[in-house]
């Protein structure tokens, strides 16, 4: 079985379709403390319960808020996009493996690996080198090639989109890069 690491409700569409159709097992594991504010965690939250609903498979869930956890990790490098994005992936693909050891999964993966939007090259190397560590394979698909089926897919359900990464960093660099769109139309 394949313990794949959720990041939100449309990142999961293309890459459990994919599982499906090519007969893996799989389950799924909500771990995402860089998701802020709270309002947003709980939003997003909602969202992978409908999707869980419509497309009838397991998750593992940490509902916890993780704020904290997360600014303790990145708050020395919250000015440097790299090494933040580096911390935050660790944290959740480390314990998406520890969640792996614990229900004896055979591989672990992520949809951190569906979103055009993320490092994914860096995803791939971190996922890589913490296989290697703890002894979990890691399922390793690009899934970017899903992106458009998949974010179409969640349009037509009706699926919450986020309109940031999750942090609250990412919160505040949406609206830097919009006020610079509109200061170079004006
Ligand atoms: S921008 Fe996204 S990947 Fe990077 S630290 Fe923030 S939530 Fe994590």
């Amino acid at each position: 079985m394949i313990l794949i690491h959720i990041c939100c409700a449309p990142c999961t569409l293309y890459p459990i379709k994919f599982l499906k159709e090519k007969g893996y097992p799989f389950k799924g594991y909500f771990y995402n403390p860089n998701i802020h504010p709270y309002k947003e965690f709980k939003e997003r939250l909602k969202a992978l319960e409908t999707l869980q609903k419509l497309k009838n498979f397991e998750i593992l869930w940490d509902r916890e808020y993780g704020l904290r956890t997360f600014l303790e990790n990145v708050f020395m490098v919250k000015d440097e996009p790299e090494k933040r994005c580096e911390i935050c992936y660790t944290l959740r693909l480390k314990a998406t493996i520890k969640k792996a050891l614990e229900i004896k999964a055979e591989a672990f993966t992520t949809t951190l690996l569906y979103s055009i939007y993320q490092k994914h090259e860096l995803i791939k190397e971190i996922a890589e080198d913490l296989s290697f560590q703890y002894k979990v394979s890691f399922f390793y698909e690009d899934f970017r090639c899903g992106f458009r089926e998949g974010l179409e897919e969640a349009k037509k359900l009706g699926i919450y989109l986020q309109g940031y990464c999750g942090c609250i960093f990412s919160e505040e660099e949406r609206y830097y890069k919009k006020r610079k769109k509109e200061l170079l139309k004006s």
